[in-house]
């Protein structure tokens, strides 16, 4: 199968009049900017230059809320994209948008456009937690946009954030599986970090917010992610993509950030399993086979967890063997587990 490629373009808070206490996106866009046709041009020809034709390539709107822009200019960012994804047949375009910026007709404007893919934020389905978010829409306004997508053939996909304002993991736990069941194609999974020049940047300066430290962060998620997996669903983002904007010290102020976050989540889940399999075993000593990068996985970032197992004398070893995709093999007294259902997501 051709791997996919997306050609982001960044649209400017110009859609937006809400200030979710999370958002910097007037800092990182600059509320003056307008919409500059010569420079999307430039961008999207530099993407396709750099690709090979063996790519799906689709034409990525993301940053703002896309369908709160002046519909004037919805179109223009919209004919502009079909010109390039008609000439050099991309896949299509896809978009991200507040819950509460959709509607029949706005559909009905993106229906007229090669319009593949729309992700809403959804961020957290519990009204506490994003009226405490300012997020200014309900939980009702996510289950209608919803409603209103999957009467069309459009793709849709929808995000999700945890740590916010009055959120536990309880709640995010919660929202990711009344996401599940709304059966999205795709999703994101972002975990809250304080940028700079937001109103959580305040919050925390004041005492009133703390976020998840980096291990609390990988924790949820790595309760979250496999709901996801389960489902079937693709996800398409754990965490925040590493830029010059995001690194720390740089744009984020504190919180769980970590450039292969999702990395970090993958080893934790398969760090559990190995854990629950050594106690389902009696206790009794291990030897999980793997090879190289499944190894890699299971000692962990910086050796967490074979450490931790050192630590802790726990009688697991990890012994790397050469091999494919399922070389992942539990032994114990002399004899292989051959009846563990080892998840798929976990190879
Ligand atoms: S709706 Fe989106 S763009 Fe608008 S303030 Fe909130 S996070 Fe930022």
């Amino acid at each position: 199968m051709k791997k996919k490629m997306i050609i982001p373009i960044f649209v400017s808070h110009q859609g937006c009049p809400n200030d979710c206490v999370f958002c910097n996106q007037k800092r990182i866009t600059g509320v003056k900017d307008v919409f500059d046709e010569s420079q999307i041009r430039h961008h999207i020809e530099s993407y396709l230059e750099g690709s090979n034709v063996d790519k799906r390539v689709e034409i990525a709107f993301f940053g703002g809320s896309f369908t709160g822009i002046h519909p004037l200019i919805q179109k223009k960012y919209l004919d502009l994209a079909t010109e390039y994804i008609m000439k050099y047949q991309l896949e299509g375009i896809r978009l991200s948008t507040r819950p509460d910026y959709i509607s029949e007709e706005i559909l009905k404007l993106l229906s007229q456009y090669p319009v593949k893919a729309i992700e809403l934020g959804v961020q957290s389905l519990d009204q506490e937690v994003l009226e405490t978010s300012k997020r200014n829409h309900t939980v009702e306004d996510v289950y209608r946009a919803v409603e209103y997508i999957k009467k069309t053939p459009i793709e849709l996909g929808l995000q999700m954030m945890i740590g916010l304002p009055k959120d536990t993991l309880h709640k995010s736990i919660k929202t990711a599986q009344k996401i599940i069941a709304m059966k999205p194609h795709t999703t994101r999974i972002y975990p809250t970090v304080i940028m700079k020049d937001t109103e959580l940047e305040t919050m925390y300066y004041k005492g009133i917010y703390q976020p998840l430290s980096l291990d609390e962060g990988i924790a949820w998620t790595s309760q979250i992610l496999p709901l996801f997996y389960e489902a079937g669903i693709t996800v398409l983002r754990v965490g925040l993509q590493a830029s010059e904007e995001v690194d720390l010290g740089k744009g984020i102020v504190a919180g769980p950030y970590h450039p292969a976050f999702r990395q970090l989540v993958e080893e934790k889940m398969l760090n559990e399993f190995v854990l629950k399999i050594y106690e389902e075993n009696g206790n009794k000593p291990l030897i999980i086979c793997a090879n190289q990068k499944m190894y890699q996985s299971l000692i962990g970032h910086k050796r967490k967890y074979l450490n931790h197992i050192k630590e802790q004398g726990i009688p697991i070893q990890f012994k790397r063997i050469s091999g494919g995709e399922d070389s992942l093999v539990f032994e114990s007294e002399g004899r292989k587990l051959n009846d563990l259902s080892i998840p798929k997501y976990l190879r």
